[in-house]
């Protein structure tokens, strides 16, 4: 690795080990379940949690950099169990800097059932743009868990994809952006079983949900100055 590229592995392994604490803090994750990476951007190259290993205990140094098969490059420890998935995710979805895995409680109920979570809420049409979809049923170990995330996420709006009987898998053109969305992931789905338990949820409008998804993400928030 040269100088600049060094540089930036440093800078993202403090990033992703302060992005994990997100994940507690919001409480996403059990034990040592759930991790986060991120793209080293122009590189071949990711950081991702340690497989294992406290959550307490992820400092910057303790993350692992992969090459995109999963192949470690520089780190002590094994990377997450999840690292195929991550890997095959980024190959393939050039686009996206971070990944997020969690298997936060009211989310991954819905997956446990194989339900996409239709679009009932403002919040959900801004941050997802509709319905928070279900990808299929895989085995860790292979690549089947990433070709699930890619093919139920190329073409569709939401950052988030619900792998049926397992958990979330959000993206996001950095790391803390795929973290936001796993956070609001988890958010709206505990609405909607709440609003589903005491009765039926009223939809929202394909056209109002499209308008709401455009504003969110071209409009609201502070907006970078122009030079
Ligand atoms: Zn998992």
């Amino acid at each position: 690795m040269n100088t600049e590229v060094t540089r930036q592995v440093a800078t993202l392994r403090e990033t992703v080990a302060r992005l994990h604490r997100e994940l507690t803090r919001y409480d996403l994750v059990a034990w040592t379940a759930g991790n986060v990476s991120a793209r080293v951007p122009g590189q071949e190259l990711m950081v991702i949690k340690p497989s294992g290993v406290d959550y307490d205990d992820l400092t910057a140094e303790a993350m692992v950099v992969c090459d995109l098969s999963g192949a470690v490059v520089d780190g002590d420890g094994a990377p997450s169990s999840d690292t195929a998935a991550h890997a095959y995710v980024y190959r393939a979805m050039p686009e996206v800097g971070g990944v997020v895995h969690t298997h936060s409680g009211y989310a991954t109920a819905w997956a446990a059932r194989g339900e996409a979570i239709p679009c009932w809420l403002t919040a959900q049409a801004d941050e997802f743009g509709g319905e928070i979809p279900i990808g299929p049923f895989a085995l860790i170990g292979g690549d089947d868990i990433g070709k699930g995330i890619v093919s139920t996420l190329s073409g569709h709006r939401s950052p988030a994809v619900l792998m049926r009987n397992h958990g979330v898998f959000t993206i996001g053109r950095d790391a803390r952006a795929a973290v936001k969305a796993a956070v609001m992931c988890e958010d709206v789905a505990r609405t909607a079983h709440l609003a589903r338990a005491l009765g039926q949820p009223v939809p929202i409008a394909p056209a109002d949900i499209d308008s709401l998804y455009d504003r969110y993400q071209n409009v609201y928030g502070q907006r970078p100055p122009a030079h």
